[in-house]
């Protein structure tokens, strides 16, 4: 095994809980290939082993501070204490995330489960170089019917690695059925944003499903996982898009729940907003799920006054007593920063709004305090007294 050396800063991000070091803290200058490599000190005292990408910015990412084997039964291991941790989810849901990268121990590693199927990402070259460990870990536990790789995220460009989509085993149909509390849904998963779904949101999708009230909108619906939940108990909900595919789903989706109080609309949620509260609309529930509008840091300060617009118009829809679940998925808008900006639209809203709860991604996703990156999504749960 290759041997890299990295400076004390370097070291000191290890110590302090964050598995990635950057380029400029790897000191080796020789041509070292993607792969599991040594990790030593300037002195030469051993650090831990790490993943190896040498096109990358995050050049290492630290797998063990053991000198141990990194042979199939470590993959297995890793990859059997994930599943272990999720094992009590099983009963509310068949489509979950069973390996959330650095989370898990497993860098630039994702793993979710869909019935039977498995669809997974490689997203880095230290972790391609491993790639047969990996997948031989993944059939020995979850035994699945077939794996996609849906390796056609962008991240992987700054690998040096090509986009692809493939089907490394077994066979992986064109669509999966799967549930999540009491609502059936249709995963596609070669063509679905991410894996197929948006599996951070189910534990905020159960909540909503318990909240709900009234008539309910819910903007940036997808394909309609919120609006089906808030249908089992409310009499009308509308449900927003802007994407004709996802709303195709949701169709059907709504379908497999023989539910029939759901419309379905294709248009751009800021206008729906914007109609709405011009008319005098009201909602006893609203959900917004809007797509991260601050992709990089810079586009921070026009994204929190695209959200504040957002959640400024739900506010006014509320009808006495009603639920707002507002959700951020933007990695650059902190939490405070997320919270700060709807006091500013509450105060802006003249309504009396209510923080009932703060939540974040589902617990098959979780979040490291010691790495930040971990963590995306930020929601909350308001209410307006009057
Ligand atoms: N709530 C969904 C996930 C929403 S993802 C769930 O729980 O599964 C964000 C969605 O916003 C995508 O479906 C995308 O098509 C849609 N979208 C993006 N920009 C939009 C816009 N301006 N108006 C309406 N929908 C938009």
């Amino acid at each position: 095994m290759n041997t890299v050396v990295v400076s004390a800063k370097g070291a000191t991000r290890w110590r302090r809980g964050h598995p990635w070091i950057y380029r400029s803290d790897v000191l080796t200058t020789a041509r070292t290939p993607a792969g599991p490599v040594r990790v030593t000190d300037r002195a030469g005292r051993f650090l831990g082993q790490a993943l190896y990408s040498p096109a990358s910015e995050i050049r290492l990412r630290l797998l063990t501070r053991e000198e141990e084997p990194l042979d199939a039964a470590w993959w297995r291991s890793r990859v059997e204490a994930a599943a272990a941790r999720r094992a009590g989810l099983m009963p509310e849901t068949t489509a979950y995330r069973v390996v959330h990268a650095e989370s898990d121990g497993l860098p630039s590693l994702i793993v979710d489960h869909y019935g039977d199927i498995v669809v997974a990402q490689v997203l880095s070259a230290g972790l391609e170089a491993v790639r047969p460990l990996v997948l031989q870990a993944i059939q020995d536990l979850l035994h699945p019917r077939g794996v996609l790789l849906r390796n056609d995220a962008t991240v992987r460009r700054h690998e040096g690695l090509p986009l692809e989509i493939v089907e490394v085993a077994g066979s992986v149909p064109a669509i999966i059925e799967v549930r999540e509390g009491g609502i059936r849904h249709l995963v596609s998963p070669r063509e679905g944003q991410k894996t197929g779904a948006f599996l951070d949101q189910r534990e905020n999708r159960l909540l909503v499903g318990r909240l709900a009230q009234g008539d309910a909108l819910d903007v940036f619906t997808y394909q309609g996982l919120f609006a089906l939940h808030a249908a089992a108990r409310c009499p009308r909900v509308l449900a927003v898009d802007s994407s004709a595919a996802a709303l195709a789903l949701a169709r059907r989706n709504a379908e497999l729940n023989r539910c029939g109080n759901v419309e379905w609309r294709e248009a751009n949620g800021f206008d729906v907003l914007r109609t709405l509260e011009r008319e005098g609309a009201t909602f006893g529930t609203i959900v917004l799920d809007p797509p991260a509008f601050a992709k990089q840091k810079g586009a921070v300060p026009r994204a929190l006054a695209g959200y504040k617009e957002i959640n400024l118009r739900a506010m006014r829809l509320l009808a006495p007593g009603g639920v707002l679940f507002t959700a951020s998925c933007s990695f650059h808008v902190s939490r405070a920063a997320f919270l700060d900006m709807l006091a500013d639209a509450a105060a802006d809203s003249g309504r009396r709004v209510a923080l009932e709860c703060v939540t974040g991604q589902s617990s098959d996703h979780p979040e490291l305090l010691t790495v930040p990156e971990t963590g995306y999504l930020k929601g909350a749960v308001l209410r307006a007294f009057a």
